[in-house]
């Protein structure tokens, strides 16, 4: 299941459905906050030059607090997992093929630290999408729902054709 993303200019404010994103219930009380950083220099360092975008999507506290702390352990849990499959490979790469040399080692162990981080894209993009995400380019922002039925209000009520 692949998220349905709606991209809107950057200098757009967005009108957001009267309901949570996360369990699509009425009755907000709160936001969430994502951010990212324009262009190529803000991706790399979103907090300077004027680059950092801020978007208050509405939902409620409950699930607010859910969906941030699930973000971030799961950026906690992916961290750590690069970490022990680097560690894990290169111990058993020394005792399984002693005749391999040590670049070698560290390019096959650094390769399947990366194998997991490309498999966990294509997982997040592809099978289980975030509730909500966005994405910052240079002169838009794109928004990413994993509800079609909240996704289609949301491009209603932000229709690309006008400014
Ligand atoms: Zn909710």
């Amino acid at each position: 299941m692949m998220s349905k993303d709606i991209n809107l200019p950057i200098t757009r404010r967005p009108v957001f459905p009267d309901r949570c994103p996360i369990c699509e219930k009425p009755g907000i009380n709160d936001v969430i906050r994502l951010s990212g950083g324009r262009g190529i220099l803000g991706w790399f360092a979103p907090r300077i030059a004027g680059r950092h975008i801020d978007v208050a999507i509405p939902a409620h506290t409950s699930c607010r607090r859910t969906f941030t702390l699930l973000r971030q352990l799961q950026a906690i849990v992916d961290i750590v997992a690069v970490f022990v499959i680097i560690l894990t490979a290169l111990m058993l790469l020394r005792l399984l093929a002693p005749g391999l040399t040590q670049p070698w080692r560290s390019i096959i162990a650094l390769a399947l630290g990366f194998g997991y981080m490309l498999l966990r894209g294509i997982w997040t993009a592809l099978i289980r999408p975030p509730h909500v995400d966005i994405t910052v380019y240079n002169t838009t922002i794109t928004y990413e729902f994993r509800s079609r039925p909240y996704a289609a209000e949301f491009a209603t009520l932000n229709p690309t054709n006008s400014p």
